[in-house]
């Protein structure tokens, strides 16, 4: 009922920064200076870049098709961006994406983190 609820890509703040950036079989494993563990499968992290190639700026539109996302995609290497978050390169070749640190943290895929609404103190 409230628009507000609505609102796109709400991303939580975090304090949290990168303590270990390693790229593993298992994808991009990344330890947070706060103790959080987060592991980001290779074809997770492609199929959620949000670089101007993979999603229409203006509207927010995906243009990735994930059928042509290989299955068997990796990290090759990647990138740290000053304190701002990290640039990965695929092995089909896509690097343009850059995912802040605020952003890894949102989409952790590790399934622990409450919802904002509902977090107490
Ligand atoms: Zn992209
Ligand atoms: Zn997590």
């Amino acid at each position: 009922m409230d628009i507000h609820r609505q609102r796109p890509s709400k991303v939580p703040e975090t304090d949290a920064r990168p303590a270990r950036l390693e790229v593993t079989p298992r994808g991009l494993e990344l330890d947070w200076d706060d103790g959080h563990k987060s592991v980001f499968p290779s074809r997770f992290l492609r199929l959620n870049c949000a670089c101007a190639g993979c999603v229409q700026e203006l509207t927010g539109r995906p243009l990735l098709d994930p059928a042509k996302v290989p299955q068997d995609i990796v990290i090759m290497e990647f990138m740290e961006v000053g304190n701002y978050g990290v640039q990965p390169l695929w092995s089909d070749g896509h690097h343009t994406g850059i995912f802040s640190h605020n952003r890894l943290r949102a989409i952790c895929p590790c399934g622990e983190h409450p919802k904002i609404e509902s977090e107490t103190a």
